[in-house]
């Protein structure tokens, strides 16, 4: 039996006030609901070292990234994010990146790793939106790629939101494919172009789901040849969630992952999984959702 690395960082959690639409304890939550589970014998956890200033400018503009490190963003560009800046909301987006790119490198040497936050995918070269404030996903595809770790990368986002920061950044990049499938009348409102967008109308089932995911997958593969997939498996297509407008249940996400998972396992390509959004008042059922992801790669490579 393999282990799985698991990502995460004490440090994660985001402190905001109460009725906030985003759960400040969901990674620590998170992780606390995963020490429960019995596939918890089966990971290897690890914990990521902050990404530099220096580091981050391979995606971001200096003088954002400093606006973000020393608390300077106006109120507008704070609203923007949907936070107010705190020293720990600082110190979380510089090790979150770092996250992501730790589960990259740990896919790229044991076929799958899961990291316990990222997904971060409506942060903009100089400003963030949408709850994110660095873009995790460009940043670990990019730095993977200077350092000739990979060629080609493929960024798989199926959050109900489209992946519109990681898009537009990645725009011109051509060895990394960004697909994101998501709801249509969910935000951004004004969307951006992945290299392939699917649009989803408001009430997709999980059939239904399941059905356009495959010819998805499999049209992907058709323009694209990664070496590594980088999966965003936001549970806000969940029809309980409070922001998503789609009808998948439990059950249709774990199908919905695995068949993700599987399905590139099955190519030998190397697979690391982030969490995305979710939204929910009910903190221990959002944990639950969010430990969908981390149940299908155990039962795919177990
Ligand atoms: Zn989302």
């Amino acid at each position: 039996m393999k282990k799985i690395s698991w990502i995460t960082h004490y440090q994660y959690d985001i402190p905001l006030p109460k009725n906030h639409r985003f759960t400040s304890s969901k990674f620590s939550d998170l992780y606390e609901e995963l020490k429960l589970k019995d596939f918890y014998k089966n990971a290897v956890v690890l914990k990521p070292k902050k990404a530099s200033v220096e580091d981050l400018e391979i995606v971001h503009d200096r003088e954002y990234i400093l606006k973000i490190k020393n608390g300077k963003l106006s109120e507008k560009e704070m609203r923007q994010i949907g936070f107010k800046w705190s020293e720990i909301l600082s110190n979380r987006s510089f090790l979150a990146v770092n996250g992501t790119l730790l589960t990259c490198k740990q896919a790229i040497k044991k076929q799958i790793a899961c990291h316990l936050a990222g997904g971060t995918h409506h942060a903009h070269k100089n400003f963030g939106s949408g709850y994110c404030v660095f873009n995790d996903l460009s940043y670990a595809s990019k730095t993977l790629i200077k350092n000739n770790l990979v060629k080609k990368i493929l960024i798989i986002d199926l959050d109900v939101h489209q992946g519109d920061g990681t898009a537009k950044i990645l725009q011109y990049d051509k060895d990394i494919f960004t697909c994101s499938v998501h709801c249509k009348n969910n935000f951004p409102f004004r969307k951006t172009k992945s290299d392939l967008d699917i649009e989803l109308d408001d009430n997709v089932n999980d059939n239904e789901y399941i059905e356009i995911l495959n010819k998805t997958l499999n049209e992907c593969l058709k323009i694209f040849n990664p070496e590594l997939v980088i999966y965003d498996a936001g549970v806000d297509v969940h029809k309980n969630d409070k922001l998503g407008n789609l009808q998948l249940t439990s059950n249709g996400i774990l199908k919905r992952d695995k068949k993700v998972i599987s399905f590139f396992k099955n190519k030998s390509i190397p697979i690391a999984t982030v969490i995305g959004g979710g939204y929910s008042d009910n903190k221990a059922e959002l944990a639950k959702r969010h430990c969908i992801v981390f149940q299908a790669a155990y039962e795919v490579f177990n």
